[in-house]
């Protein structure tokens, strides 16, 4: 293993954060035609820490890949990562192919190994699946620690790593020696936007496109999803005029 900081960070396009998403008419999925994706939050925190930790640990940290699985749009999300400062990073085009956790656990697996990275910083979820699996699966198959959910991670010189979780009612504190898998929770940073000129540059930055095949990963799927429903839609409320009103209101609904 390096005695330098490798990372890598995979980043996943979704359905952009701030639309409603709908479901398709087959109800199998969300409808994905007219609508506007963007790097998964919690993925595009991933990129900002490793951007931080490069800047605060200059001599320790070597590079910085980004990677992401999906279909030939997806290198607009490796566009931005390499705006903010990855150095390099890999397309693996699946087409339209909605990969599971399993198989895209497999297929960092063998990119960790390609790169030789010892550090990978990833979502603690993708907001389109809502999984939180894929981390968890990759340190279980590269057999490394893992700290899930952070909410502050700091660097030592000793090229160990001490993460701050957020945990029912408080923080715990844990220190991993690399090779380590970080999975970011939403208070880790605030992530910046990225400039154009930024954008400009990073089209030269490289940008390799591989098939799952390439890295002889089977990425069909092991579940079928037979269907996917809407919540049901809220009642209206109802107003009630004062305290009596209101605990008379509660009692009828038996809320009390
Ligand atoms: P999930 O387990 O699907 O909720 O995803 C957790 C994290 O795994 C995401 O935040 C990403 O960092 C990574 N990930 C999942 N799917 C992909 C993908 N198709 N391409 C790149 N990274 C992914």
């Amino acid at each position: 293993m390096s005695s330098k900081i490798k990372i890598l960070v995979p980043v996943k396009r979704v359905i952009d954060a701030a639309l409603k998403p709908r479901i398709n008419k087959a109800q199998t999925g969300v409808e994905s035609k007219g609508v506007k994706f963007s790097i998964n939050p919690f993925d595009d925190i991933a990129v900002e820490e490793a951007i931080k930790i490069r800047k605060a640990n200059k001599k320790l940290v070597d590079s910085i890949h980004a990677v992401s699985i999906g279909p030939t749009k997806a290198q607009d999300v490796l566009r931005i990562a390499l705006a903010k400062g990855a150095d390099t990073s890999s397309l693996v085009n699946v087409g339209e192919a909605n990969v599971e956790p399993l198989a895209v656990s497999k297929i960092l697996q063998k990119l960790q190994a390609k790169h030789e990275s010892n550090l990978i910083i990833m979502g603690k979820q993708a907001i389109d699946d809502d999984s939180n699996q894929t981390g968890q699966l990759l340190a279980g198959l590269l057999g490394w620690s893992q700290a899930t959910n952070a909410s502050k991670v700091t660097v030592n010189e000793d090229l160990t790593v001490e993460v701050e979780r957020e945990i029912d009612g408080g923080v715990e504190t844990i220190k991993s020696k690399l090779p380590l898998i970080i999975t970011t929770d939403l208070r880790l940073n605030e992530p910046k936007f990225v400039t154009l000129p930024k954008m400009m540059k990073a089209k030269k930055k490289p940008l390799e496109v591989l098939k799952a095949d390439d890295l002889g990963v089977d990425i069909e799927n092991r579940l079928e999803v037979l269907k996917i429903e809407e919540p049901p839609a809220r009642k209206a409320g109802v107003k009630v005029e004062n305290v009596d009103q209101l605990v008379q209101k509660l009692k009828e609904l038996k809320a009390i």
